[in-house]
């Protein structure tokens, strides 16, 4: 039986919440409490709606017009054990970005090697990372709200170990 994830809702065709078409997925639960927070809604751990991997799984591989997906909330690293099942299941069956959001930051996420958040991140292959912050909100940005929140390369600033940001164009 697959895990079941609390979510706000999801997106099938989302172009807003990175490059190309993506399967964004809000998850419900968020303790970061930013001013300004643009999705109050989903803060609430015990809101929204379950889903399970099984049915998010089904839902992507119905649409062969992905180029990605995104994990974004919520806070995406409050249920790390439902979400790496998730994208273990996708990477499985196709070739599609995935990208996450976090109000943590990449050096938050990497302290502790062995925690679940770790094994999340060390799967995705693009990091929005950090708060967003009211005094640095931006509307030039491009997929984030603040100057602070970084986009990082995952596989390149874990085997590098320091931050390398996306460089290849398409994510600003
Ligand atoms: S991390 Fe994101 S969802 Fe959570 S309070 Fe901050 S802006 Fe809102």
């Amino acid at each position: 039986m697959s895990r079941t994830i609390r979510i706000a809702g999801t997106v099938n065709d989302s172009i807003v919440d990175g490059p190309g078409m993506r399967y964004a997925i809000f998850t419900q639960g968020c303790h970061h409490n930013c001013p300004g927070c643009h999705n109050p809604h989903t803060h609430d751990p015990n809101g929204g709606q379950d889903t399970t991997v099984e049915t998010l799984t089904k839902a992507i591989m119905r649409n062969p017009l992905l180029s990605g997906i995104t994990l974004t909330g919520g806070e995406p690293f409050e249920q790390p054990e439902a979400l790496i099942e998730l994208v273990e299941e996708i990477k499985k069956s196709g070739n599609l970005e995935i990208a996450v959001y976090s109000g943590y930051t990449f050096e938050e996420l990497t302290k502790d090697k062995e925690s679940p958040k770790y094994k999340l991140l060390s799967l995705c292959d693009v990091l929005i990372d950090g708060p967003f912050i009211l005094d640095q909100r931006s509307l030039e940005l491009r997929y984030k709200g603040s100057r602070n929140q970084r986009t990082i390369d995952i596989q390149k600033s874990l085997k590098s170990g320091e931050v390398v940001l996306m460089n290849d164009g398409r994510w600003n």
